[in-house]
């Protein structure tokens, strides 16, 4: 049994990494600067600390042998396209402080949750075909948002403290994790759960706003793939930034027809294309992983947002 530290623990992946490890028999420290939202206990210990201060970082490393870092101040495209100088600043802030107060602590394994978010803009222009995105083809970088950046520095900075410091470090680039007990109103929301919200309020004969056209693509991981995918990261002796996510490509117009269906409601769809919809093709290729972790994703977009919506309509 090994003494864990899951930061971001009262947030969506956190809490649910932080009850996974804790039924799995790890003792888990759960740690963010909320209370869990949805999840009830889902660790061991829980305390609210804010990360960005580093006598912070090195209380929540102390007596552990590894850390599952997700505290981040982020959310879906409308919430990062608008704040940027702040996500910047407080994610800058968690992930040194974490970094060194790791080493401080002589923590063995540090596990950064990076995303998709750093893949070059530019690869992911074209609607008309599917951008399948290998790990290499981050460089020359040109993420299309500061938060990209973020988590670009980032690896980088985990590659540098494994050199210098030899802790070991596991990155993983997320590719748009969905399911139950996440944020799902407030505007940090992101597409699956703000369509769920949308269509769990709407009547028969309604319609909900889709953010762009529509035709944009994207692959969405459910949460219990990705805890499998996350576990055996982490246990592996790969050291590079690794893809975790689906490699099914979903337009958002059929994920939206997808909820409504199971819905059951009668529901129209309109569009607002003066609101943020990200880049126009995105999705992962998982070609490294497969070879990797011999993983791939189980949940298929049914099964997966069955549970999202039912989940999404009790809490509205
Ligand atoms: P989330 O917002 O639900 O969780 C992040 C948690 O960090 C929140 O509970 C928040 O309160 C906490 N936090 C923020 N600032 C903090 C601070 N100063 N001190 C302590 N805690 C703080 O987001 P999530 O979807 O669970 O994402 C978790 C991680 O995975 C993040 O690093 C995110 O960037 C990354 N990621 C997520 C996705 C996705 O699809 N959800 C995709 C790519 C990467």
């Amino acid at each position: 049994m090994e003494r864990v530290l899951v930061t971001g623990a009262g947030g969506f992946i956190g809490s649910h990494m932080a009850k996974y490890l804790k039924d799995k028999g790890h003792w888990v420290r759960g740690v963010d600067i909320k209370e869990p939202e949805f999840i009830e206990n889902p660790a061991n210990e829980f305390e609210v600390m804010d990360l960005r201060d580093k006598g912070n970082c090195l209380n929540a490393t102390k007596d552990v042998d590894s850390v599952f870092s997700f505290a981040a101040n982020m959310g879906g495209i409308g919430f990062i396209t608008k704040v940027k100088a702040d996500v910047m600043h407080d994610n800058v802030l968690i992930n040194t402080n974490m970094l060194k107060a790791c080493v401080e602590n002589d923590v063995e394994r540090f596990f950064f949750a990076s995303s998709a978010c750093i893949y070059p803009h530019e690869l992911q222009e074209d609607a008309s075909k599917i951008a399948y995105l290998k790990e290499k083809e981050a460089y020359p970088a040109s993420p299309g948002t500061p938060y990209g950046w973020e988590k670009l520095f980032t690896e980088i900075m985990c590659e540098s403290f494994t050199e210098d410091y030899g802790l070991e470090t596991r990155m993983a680039r997320y590719h748009n994790i969905y399911g139950p007990y996440g944020t799902y109103k407030g505007g940090r929301e992101k597409a699956p759960a703000a369509l769920s919200r949308k269509v769990a309020m709407a009547e028969d004969g309604d319609s909900i706003t889709i953010w762009g056209d529509g035709k944009q693509i994207r692959s969405f991981l459910y949460i219990d793939d990705c805890m499998e995918a996350t576990y055996r990261l982490m246990q592996s002796d790969h050291k590079e930034p690794l893809n975790i996510g689906s490699d099914e490509a979903i337009s958002i117009n059929r994920l939206a027809d997808l909820i409504i269906e199971i819905s059951g409601k009668d529901i129209e769809k309109e569009y607002d294309t003066s609101k943020p919809q990200g880049v126009r093709s995105r999705n992962a290729d998982l070609t490294l992983i497969k070879q990797a972790l011999d993983w791939k994703p189980t949940v298929s977009y049914e099964q997966g947002l069955e549970e999202t919506y039912s989940w999404i309509e009790q809490m509205v």
